[in-house]
C-alpha cells in the first residue's frame, strides 16, 4: 500500500474529484477490457473475470481500480500474484512485486462474484440495476465499478470485449459488433467487441428475454426487446433512420462502426440513458407524444456528443447535455414541429423566470443533471449559432467531432476551435453563457 494515499490524492484532478470523488486512478491508463460474465437472473448472481491491458502512466508500487460491493477471489498481474491485493471500500488497491515505471504495459486479471447493485454517489444511484425479468446497465456518471473493475475516469477510454454467458431462454446485448454465440450446457454465450475506444461509464450490458429487430442499412440499426414491445417498439423507432441520417449530415459521420441498437425495457424507466453505439429506453416512453420522440433524439445525439467525443471532467457535462438537448430542437425543426428558435424563445423565458444559480461550465455535481443545465446549454448552443450563421456552425460542429473524434474533449478546446474557424473569440462570447449564473440575452 505504500504511497498509494498520498500519490493518489496528488494526482487527482480536483474538478473530477468533486463530482466523482475516489473513482479513477491517474497513475495508469486502461488500452483494453476483456470482461468473461456469466449471469443468473432469477438470482442475480453475476460471476466475471476482467482482463484489463494496463499501461502505467507515473512510477508507482501500486494500483487502484474501482469496484463496488462484488468480492474479490484472485488477482493476477503478468499471470502471477501480485505482492499483495486489497478490496477495501470500492477500491481494490494491487500492490505490484517490483516497483513500476512509467510506461510499463502490465495485464491485470481479476475474478469476482457477487450480486451486483446500483451504486450509491452524489447524484444518486447508478450502475447494474436489476429488472422484472433481467437486467440493465446504466452508469452515468459512476455506475461502472458495480458490475466490473475498472480505472473509472471518462478521460481513461478503451477497447472492450465482453462476453455474457445467460442462462437458455436469456439474450445479453452490449457495446458494438455481436460475435456469434455459442450455446453451452444450459447457457447461451454472447460476446461483443467494442473497437472505438469507450469510457467506463458508457459501457452496459443487457439481459433479458429478448428479440432483435434489423435494419440493414448502411449504418446499422438495431432495436432490441421483449417479443411483447417489439412491434410498440418498431413503430415509436420508425423514424430514427431518418434521424441518424439527419444528425450524420449535420454533426459528421455517424462515429460507430457496429451501428446504433435500441435496447427496449418491459419495465418502465424514468428516464432513458445513452451507451456507446446503443441506447436505453423503457417500454414508457415507446410513444408518438414529442416529450417521447425528443428524447429518441436526445439519445442519438449523444453518440456523437458524449460518446464519440467524451468530456475529461465530469464538470463539463454541458457539452454533453447541452449539444443533445439542441439536437431535441434542431429535430424539431427537420421533422416539421416548432423551430430551433421558436424551443430557444420557449425555454429562454422559462429559465428567466427560474432561480439563476447554475454556473454552466461547473454546476457542481447537485446540478449537473438538473433540467436548466440542459436547457440553458442548448440556448448556448444556439446563441452561437445565431451568432455565426449556419454554415460557420455546422462546420464547426463537424470539425469539433473530426478533432476529437473518440477522444476527449473539453470547454476550453471548444472557445479555442470558436476562435480559430470564426470571427467570433470564443472565450469571451462564451464567457456571460458558462461562467456566470445570469442568464444572458439571446442575440
Ligand atoms: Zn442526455
Amino acid at each position: 500500500m505504500s504511497g498509494t494515499g498520498p500519490a493518489r490524492a496528488v494526482q487527482r484532478d480536483p474538478v473530477d474529484h468533486r463530482y466523482v470523488p475516489g473513482h479513477g486512478d491517474r497513475r495508469y491508463g486502461v488500452s483494453a477490457y476483456e470482461l468473461s460474465l456469466t449471469y443468473v437472473p432469477e438470482s442475480n448472481r453475476l460471476e466475471g473475470t476482467a482482463v484489463l491491458h494496463v499501461r502505467a502512466e507515473l512510477d508507482t508500487t501500486s494500483l487502484v481500480l474501482d469496484l463496488h460491493r462484488l468480492r474479490v477471489s484472485k488477482v493476477l498481474v503478468d499471470g502471477r500474484r501480485p505482492a499483495k491485493f486489497a478490496h477495501k471500500g470500492d477500491h481494490l488497491t494491487i500492490t505490484t512485486r517490483e516497483p513500476v515505471t512509467a510506461g510499463t504495459e502490465l495485464v491485470v486479471a481479476v475474478t469476482y462474484s457477487g450480486s451486483p447493485r446500483p451504486m450509491p454517489g452524489l447524484d444518486g444511484e447508478a450502475g447494474w440495476e436489476e429488472l422484472e425479468d433481467g437486467s440493465i446497465v446504466a452508469s452515468q456518471p459512476h455506475g461502472a465499478p458495480s458490475w466490473y473493475p475498472c480505472n473509472d475516469r471518462p478521460s481513461d477510454k478503451a477497447r472492450y470485449d465482453v462476453s455474457v454467458s445467460v442462462p437458455h431462454g436469456y439474450g445479453a446485448v452490449a457495446n458494438g459488433r455481436a460475435e456469434p454465440t455459442r450455446r453451452g450446457a444450459g447457457t447461451v454465450t454472447h460476446r461483443y467487441v467494442q473497437d472505438e475506444p469507450m469510457a467506463s461509464y458508457l459501457a452496459t450490458v443487457h439481459v433479458g428475454r429478448l428479440v432483435t429487430q434489423d435494419d440493414d442499412a448502411d449504418v446499422p440499426l438495431r432495436i432490441v426487446s421483449s417479443r411483447e414491445e417489439a412491434a410498440t417498439a418498431l413503430k415509436a423507432l420508425r423514424r430514427q433512420p431518418e434521424m441518424l441520417a439527419f444528425f450524420a449530415d449535420r454533426f459528421g459521420p455517424y462515429p460507430f462502426a457496429a451501428g446504433y441498437t435500441t435496447v427496449v425495457t418491459d419495465d418502465e424507466l424514468e428516464i432513458p440513458l445513452e451507451a456507446q453505439g446503443l441506447s436505453i429506453f423503457g417500454s414508457n416512453l415507446m410513444t408518438d407524444e414529442w416529450d417521447a420522440q425528443r428524447l429518441v433524439a436526445h439519445e442519438m445525439a449523444h453518440q456523437w456528443f458524449g460518446n464519440c467525443v467524451t468530456l475529461r471532467t465530469w464538470n463539463d457535462i454541458w457539452l454533453h447535455e447541452g449539444f443533445a438537448c439542441y439536437a431535441e430542437w434542431l429535430w424539431s425543426e427537420e421533422s416539421g414541429g416548432r423551430s430551433a428558435q421558436e424551443w430557444a424563445e420557449h425555454h429562454w423565458r422559462r429559465l428567466d423566470a427560474l432561480e439563476q444559480d447554475l454556473v454552466l461550465a461547473d454546476p457542481g455535481p447537485d446540478l449537473m443533471f438538473d433540467d436548466r443545465l440542459y436547457k440553458r446549454g442548448a440556448l448556448t448552443v444556439h446563441a452561437l449559432r445565431t451568432t455565426v450563421g449556419d454554415d460557420a456552425f455546422f462546420g464547426l460542429l463537424q470539425l469539433w467531432t473530426k478533432r476529437h473524434r473518440h477522444s476527449n474533449a473539453s470547454t476550453l478546446e471548444l472557445e479555442q476551435l470558436i476562435s480559430d474557424v470564426t470571427d467570433v473569440d470564443g472565450a469571451a462570447f462564451l464567457e456571460p453563457w458558462l461562467r456566470r449564473p445570469e442568464l444572458p440575452r439571446l442575440p
